[in-house]
């Protein structure tokens, strides 16, 4: 795992973050502002504290990213996003 990627297990799911190819689109915080935000390099983090948020609406954040950062596994491991 790069330096550039950040892990963490949220709402029963792994999301993953690749900084490297995010664009700071911001669409994942606008989804999910509870889990991510933008820092003061323009790309995306986890937030300090990462509550369990409805699991549908934290897949679909990830999901809408324009440039597939964000990668999510079930509790199986299995890919599910992008
Ligand atoms: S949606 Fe993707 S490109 Fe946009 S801020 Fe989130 S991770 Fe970065």
């Amino acid at each position: 795992m790069s330096e550039e990627t950040r892990e963490r297990t949220i709402s029963g799911v792994t999301v993953k973050i690749d900084r490297a190819l995010c664009i700071g689109s911001g669409n994942c915080t606008n989804l999910a502002p509870e889990i991510f935000e933008i820092d003061d390099q323009n790309l995306v983090d986890f937030q300090d504290e990462t509550p369990d948020i409805d699991q549908g609406r934290l897949v679909e954040s990830c999901a809408i990213c324009p440039v597939d950062a964000l990668i999510v596994e079930d509790e199986d491991g299995e890919q599910i996003v992008p």
